[in-house]
């Protein structure tokens, strides 16, 4: 089927007992044990069933389903946040004395992640500029786990050549993860081109609405992890935090995102509610014909910005003569979703006062809710890095980032123009 009917039933037919059609929100923490050997044989990983909602829950499990169908995976792992998503991605591979090796442009949270936690703890981020796939292979050694990027980059705005990275690293033996956030599996599927493990916030466009905060974590199921047991000892030897199994024999080409449920979800915790899942779920429904529109309100939020004589320079992937635009044609049928930047004349002076004199849009961080949003993450999301981090993720001080939403396009241009001239 195609995305826009996954997004609507995939993971889901109406419950045999109840008949519910909507998902059910299952608000319960135990499931019941048949007998002490079926308790014995779900902790063994021998048959599936739930066993504590801290590991997995069924209204999750759908919300799970309908994510692995959208981006073509072969499962996935609901999670209290995108962040944790993120964490998790590495940790199910990585450990003190790892490193991974990551693009430059990241969301801020990201950044500050790899940049400053993961050091902490003995893993090393090394960051590389995302145009320079070569200067990305000079720096894999023998304990790099990983290759991470934005698929599309928050809010930097550039397009990662996602066939090339996959290729890259395949051929030294290295998995590629990507953040699919911006784009939604709506737009991109990084599964197609080779990547082999996907991120999503949740929180942003699959919500839709700003009324959760979640992640997700999907899993192609195609990496070959036994091919490199060397490097990814944790998946082919007897696993200490659960009692002894091996993840590539138990559960085969499930064994990357089968060990992401069993030790960093289960020992760390950062699980989703049921709740959240069934929140997450409802906005998923309508990801395609929001994206629809958020695309093209952007694109002509973009052009009009573009002509405008108090703004300097406009980012934005599908604009004709975005540096961009080339990948966003092979990547993203030439769209670029709803977040675009620009530049205004005046600098920080001038930005403050174009955020300041915003009606409709309103001032907060976030990104892919249905209304229009505007911040300056110069002095919010990327407000802890120096003025060379802030460079590098591509964030400047007359930089203001637009998430635009499903509103008319008629009162958004208004809004943006009212400000603009107050901002003089
Ligand atoms: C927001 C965001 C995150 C973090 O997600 P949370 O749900 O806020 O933890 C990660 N990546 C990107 C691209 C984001 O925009």
């Amino acid at each position: 089927m195609k995305i826009e009917t996954l997004a609507v039933h995939a993971g889901y037919e109406p419950d045999p007992t109840t008949k519910a059609v909507a998902v059910p929100i299952y608000q319960t923490t135990s499931y019941a044990f048949d007998s002490t050997q079926h308790g014995a044989d779900l902790f063994d990983l021998k048959v599936e069933g739930n066993i504590y909602s801290r590991i997995m829950n069924p209204t999750t499990a759908v919300l799970e389903q309908r994510v692995t169908e959208m981006e073509g995976g072969l499962a996935a792992l609901g999670l209290s946040s995108g962040q944790a998503a993120t964490t998790y991605s590495l940790l199910t591979i990585a450990e003190a004395g790892d490193n991974f090796i990551s693009t430059s442009t990241l969301y801020g949270g990201t950044y500050n992640l790899f940049a400053h936690t993961f050091p902490q703890i003995g893993i090393d981020a090394r960051f590389a500029d995302p145009e320079d796939i070569d200067g990305m292979a000079a720096l894999i050694d023998d304990r790099t786990k990983a290759i991470y990027c934005e698929s599309l980059g928050n809010p930097a705005g550039n397009i990662i050549d996602l066939q090339a990275l996959s290729d890259m690293a395949h051929a030294h033996g290295v998995p590629v993860i990507v953040d699919n956030t911006v784009p939604s599996p709506y737009l991109n599927n990084p599964f197609k081109w080779g990547c082999d493990i996907i991120v999503h916030s949740l929180t942003k466009y699959m919500g839709g609405h700003g009324t959760i905060i979640g992640g997700v974590l999907v899993d192609s199921g195609k990496f070959d992890w036994v091919a490199n047991k060397d490097r990814f000892r944790r998946l082919n030897e007897p696993d200490v935090s659960y009692h002894g199994v091996v993840f590539t024999e138990a559960l085969a080409e499930a064994a990357y995102i089968g060990r992401a449920r069993v030790v960093p979800l289960r020992n760390m915790g950062s699980a989703i509610s049921a709740m959240t899942s069934f929140l997450a779920l409802q906005g998923i429904e309508t990801l395609p014909l929001r994206m629809d529109r958020v695309c093209e309100n952007t694109l002509a939020v973009a052009t009009h910005l573009q002509q405008h004589a108090q703004v300097d320079w406009v980012r934005y992937a599908a604009l004709p003569d975005s540096p961009y635009k080339a990948l966003a044609d092979k990547y993203m049928d030439g769209r670029a979703s709803g977040i675009l930047s620009f530049g205004i004349k005046g600098g920080l002076e001038a930005a403050t006062k174009f955020i300041d004199a915003l009606g409709l849009v309103t001032r907060l961080v976030n990104i892919g809710d249905a209304k229009s949003l505007a911040c300056h993450p110069a002095s919010t999301t990327h407000r802890q890095l120096s003025p060379e981090e802030q460079a590098a993720s591509g964030v400047s001080e007359d930089l203001v980032r637009l998430s635009i939403g499903i509103e008319h396009i008629d009162d958004i241009l208004e809004d943006i123009d009212q400000a603009l001239a107050a901002a003089k």
